[in-house]
């Protein structure tokens, strides 16, 4: 009887298996990461992000290629800049600082706004007076951070927060902050843990090039330390009219319907190129109506709604397709979520919206072709 009981309950243990919760990148990556056992952990169970295989892309590049979308939309603010700010202000926080700053498009706040409150901080941030998507404004004024519209772009409000963070009791958490990076490397390390092995590609759209670097040391740690057994090529990109790193100068007045990309001197430059030559990587631009095909394309074809910044990964391989080599394996980094900018998705898509109509059965079920 007992003994039945017992089986009983393994076999039911067997199979119903417990999946326990993400602890956030903090806890996961604790021995990677620069934190001692007095950092207070500042955190929203950010990273552990899908890694979702794209049919329709495999399918138009062929080859037996295989990408993937690392989708870092779907962290608690909804970008990867979480998995900087988790580490930023946790280490704020040790240090004892009160209060943060940073220049931002708007996810930087977003996400500096959501953590330094977790924190029992105050949240100062900068932002280009009508260039903020309306979600990420939303998001800055909902958690409660203090903003500072400027009548300039991203470029001059870095350079005034910087100076701010200089002379006043505020820590900068733009991506000049190296604990950012430290937080932004763990993406890499999930990609590796969930594919085994590191990509051939890693595609991934470049703004103040802090995310391409944070990548870059990730894929090298592991390297280093013989989990994975190969480097990617780190193919980075940029809009068009916003493409200081392919061009190799800085654009005074950078325009591209990409906001969060929109920028024209970035701070992680010589960073960038170094992980160019280092990677043998390519970095290309991408036209705004490019960005918007491929943003397009994966909300309708695979069910992902991402914002148009993060859109250009995939507008960037699919414009280096012939270069892709058989059975490789690339990963497409899509950065933020769609919900981000829902003015951009309502000017750009391809939708059936039919208004205005009688609430009668006939009636709809005429408008839908019946
Ligand atoms: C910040 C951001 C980028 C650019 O990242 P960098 O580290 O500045 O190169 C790209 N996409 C989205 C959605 C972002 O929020």
């Amino acid at each position: 009887m007992v003994k039945q009981i017992l089986n009983n309950l393994k076999t039911k243990l067997i199979l119903k298996p417990v999946y326990k919760q993400w602890p956030g990148l903090i806890k996961a990556y604790k021995e990677w990461l620069p934190i001692t056992n007095n950092t207070p952990i500042i955190s929203l169970q950010e990273g552990g992000t899908p890694l979702i295989e794209l049919k329709s892309i495999n399918k138009i590049i062929g080859n037996n290629v295989k990408v993937y979308a690392k989708y870092d939309g779907l962290n608690p603010t909804g970008s990867f800049k979480d998995r900087g700010m988790t580490m930023a202000i946790s280490k704020a926080k040790e240090e004892g600082c009160k209060a943060v700053i940073c220049a931002s498009t708007g996810n930087t706040s977003a996400a500096a706004a959501a953590y330094a409150k977790k924190g029992d901080m105050r949240s100062f941030v900068l932002i280009p007076d009508g260039y903020v998507a309306q979600g990420k404004l939303a998001q800055a004024l909902v958690y409660g951070a203090e903003i500072i519209a400027i009548k300039g772009n991203f470029d001059k409000a870095l350079s005034i927060v910087q100076e701010m963070s200089k002379e006043f009791p505020v820590t900068l958490v733009n991506s000049v902050n190296p604990y950012r990076l430290e937080g932004q490397k763990t993406a890499a390390f999930e990609i590796i843990d969930a594919l085994g092995e590191a990509p051939d590609w890693l595609c991934i759209p470049m703004g103040n090039a802090g995310n391409i670097s944070a990548y870059w040391i990730g894929f090298n740690e592991y390297f280093k330390k013989g989990i994975s057994k190969k480097l990617p090529r780190m193919m980075g990109f940029q809009a068009e009219g916003s493409a200081p790193l392919v061009l190799g100068k800085t654009i005074e007045n950078p325009e591209t319907i990409a906001t969060a990309i929109r920028i024209g001197n970035p701070v992680n430059k010589e960073k960038a190129y170094i992980v160019k030559k280092e990677s043998e990587g390519k970095f290309n631009s991408v036209t705004d109506e490019e960005i918007i095909k491929a943003y397009k394309l994966l909300g309708k074809e695979e069910g992902i709604f991402c914002e148009p910044a993060s859109a250009s990964s995939i507008a960037g391989l699919l414009k280096l397709k012939k270069e892709i080599p058989k059975n490789a394996v690339i990963v497409c980094v899509l950065t933020g979520n769609g919900l981000k900018d829902p003015d951009c998705a309502i000017k750009n898509n391809d939708a059936v919206f039919k208004s205005g109509i009688e609430p009668d059965l006939e009636i709809v079920a005429k408008n839908m072709g019946f």
